[in-house]
């Protein structure tokens, strides 16, 4: 039993009622073993933009930075305003450097692929999306195009793609510590070391590092590490009887779509996670069903894979699911564990049943007897 303080952004477009769905199931599912939440609810997005000055108030930060945990609803990121994105924002200010993206099959969920249970663990704050970029014709291009030696042409622009050894081995270690909480079998690290040998070379090099100090099982021809991670030996043997094996990031789509069900969780470099997420979420069904958790250090937060879908706003039409999940997420996280499996099945049971579900799970997106965003978590509730 406990009072959980999380803070709810709304969000824009479609936000504001997913987030309204979801804030009444995960009351619910909460409520049926006696604790409840303390919500802190406060705006972020386009729609406060014009009153605030900004689509990101400081309340918002000072918010999540008090009670470390966060369900959020999409945000739009404005187009042609000078604002960067609040999403990239939120998980910059606040070293939300993993993102677990889980992709499991639900019966009842239209998909070309069934018995799908992936986990998708992406870095957060390095890579491309680092936002070092230099653009044509600036000094800063021109010098590093000179000290590239004749490789770079003239009329370039340029991205830079950091890795470090600290943001490298702390998302490994996300993967490991995820794998042990939620006893799963198999760790593959992804990325593409045949061509980027310093930069995806790192990445291999210290997710060796990390598996080894924690005694991972390396799986037959994956190459071992040059010594444990010695910062790590505190950690030794916690993950005995994990498999520890490697994919470069082409082959592994290929793999992803002809055998999806030989992963299980995969760890991988910012933007290489970015796109296995968006085809990890079409493996089970879409955006409408795909949940997400951005954590940090002391700090996580819940929010769907998909966006604002601003075309449906106001229109009580758009899937909760996607959102509700990532709730299941922070339940989890919240070691609200049974109450997290109540709501699991509660979601399984709807959505297998397929009539109180919205449009985008009917065989037939004009199906009449599709149910709105409300109703499909009312339907949920009543489960519970
Ligand atoms: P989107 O995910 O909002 O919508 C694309 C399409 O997917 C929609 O038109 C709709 O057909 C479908 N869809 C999305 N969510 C759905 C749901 N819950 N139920 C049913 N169908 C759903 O992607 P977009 O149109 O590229 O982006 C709109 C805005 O959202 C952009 O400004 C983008 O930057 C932002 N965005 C925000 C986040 C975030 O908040 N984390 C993530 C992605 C995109």
């Amino acid at each position: 039993m406990a009072v959980h303080n999380v803070t709810l952004i709304r969000g824009d477009g479609t936000g504001p009622e997913l987030v309204e769905a979801t804030r009444r199931v995960l009351e619910a599912a909460v409520g049926k073993f006696g604790s409840s939440f303390n919500w802190d609810v406060v705006e972020a997005g386009v729609d406060i933009m014009e009153t605030a000055g900004t689509p990101l108030p400081a309340n918002v930060l000072e918010s999540v930075r008090k009670n470390k945990v966060a369900l959020k609803g999409p945000i739009t990121t404005p187009i042609g305003t000078g604002f960067r994105s609040v999403n990239v924002a939120l998980r910059k200010e606040l070293d939300l450097y993993a993102c677990i993206r889980p992709c499991k099959s639900y019966v009842g969920v239209r998909s070309k692929y069934d018995n799908i249970d992936l986990v998708i663990v992406r870095e957060n704050t390095e890579d491309l999306y680092a936002g070092v970029e230099y653009d044509l014709d600036t000094p800063e291009a021109q010098q590093i195009i000179a000290m590239a030696g004749g490789k770079i042409r003239t009329d370039s622009a340029i991205s830079i793609k950091p890795f470090s050894i600290t943001g490298v081995r702390r998302i490994i270690q996300t993967a490991f510590d995820y794998a042990i909480e939620n006893k799963r079998k198999k760790v593959t690290a992804v990325c593409k070391a045949n061509i980027m040998k310093y930069t995806d070379g790192l990445f291999y090099r210290i997710a060796r590092e990390v598996a080894a100090a924690y005694g991972a099982t390396f799986a037959p021809g994956t190459p071992a590490a040059e010594k444990p991670d010695p910062t790590l030996s505190a950690y030794a043997g916690k993950a005995a009887g994990i498999v520890y094996d490697e994919w470069l990031v082409d082959a592994m789509c290929m793999q992803l779509v002809q055998k999806p069900e030989n992963y299980d969780i995969l760890v991988m470099p910012n933007l290489y996670g970015d796109i296995l997420s968006d085809l990890g979420a079409g493996l089970v069904g879409g955006l409408g069903v795909a949940p997400g958790a951005n954590i940090g250090v002391d700090t996580a937060l819940f929010e769907a894979t998909h966006g604002s879908a601003p075309k449906y706003k106001n229109q009580n039409k758009v899937n909760p699911t996607a959102l509700i999940l990532s709730g299941f997420l922070m339940l989890k996280y919240l070691k609200e564990n049974e109450a997290a499996a109540a709501l699991e099945s509660a979601i399984q049971a709807v959505i297998a049943e397929g009539k109180d579900v919205t449009y985008d799970m009917k065989p037939d997106r004009n199906d009449p007897t599709a149910v709105g965003t409300a109703e499909m978590a009312d339907a949920i509730i009543a489960k519970l």
